[in-house]
């Protein structure tokens, strides 16, 4: 758990309807990574803070760059990407008044603790939940020539590897026709 994801709460009057700007710049943790794509860089915060009766509303937009290779011709691809986050963390005393109620939900809703929410498992869940199963550098990417490992889409259309023929030898040819002929006496 990294400081970089807190965000403290003490410049937002809890008092609903109240509303935060943020913005921040966070750099990309290893954590946020699949086995084939991972997050580089920073990652960048933007949005608002907004107090509501249940706890605080934390709307944002986010940027960040990912780094993989094409599953096909293993070319490193990088992207760029904007995804938007939403999530009310709850006061804690209002997530255990769901729970009393009987809300089994209630138990997993994030919280608001000493006054700070931390922002890094809807950050982390956002942007690797986003991540290809199967990267690819174009959609259709055709991968790599069976026979010489060149990246098909940096070849001409037409490429191929001719199959040579099998050469005969001039000199075999006339030893055939010679046996041939002395065979015929
Ligand atoms: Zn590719
Ligand atoms: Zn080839």
């Amino acid at each position: 758990m990294s400081d970089a994801f807190r965000i403290s709460l003490t410049d937002l009057r809890h008092q609903e309807g109240a509303r935060l700007e943020i913005a921040r710049t966070i750099p990309a943790p290893e954590t946020f990574a699949t086995d084939l794509v991972r997050t580089v860089g920073d990652i960048d915060l933007d949005g608002a803070l907004q107090s509501v009766s249940e706890g605080v509303l934390i709307t944002a937009t986010l940027e960040h760059s990912t780094e993989a290779e094409c599953a096909r011709c293993l070319t490193t691809v990088e992207q760029d990407h904007t995804s938007h986050v939403t999530e009310l963390y709850f006061y804690q005393n209002r997530a255990k008044a769901l729970q009393e109620a009987g809300d089994e939900e209630a138990e997993e809703v994030p919280l608001i603790v000493n006054d700070t929410i931390d922002v890094e498992s809807l950050l982390r869940d956002t942007i690797v939940g986003q991540m290809p199963f199967i990267p690819l550098c174009e959609p259709d990417c055709p991968g790599l020539c069976d026979t010489c490992g060149e990246r098909l889409a940096d070849l001409p259309e037409d490429h191929a590897h001719e199959v040579e023929p099998e050469e005969t030898n001039p000199l075999d040819e006339l030893r055939a026709k010679l046996v041939a002929e002395e065979q015929g006496k």
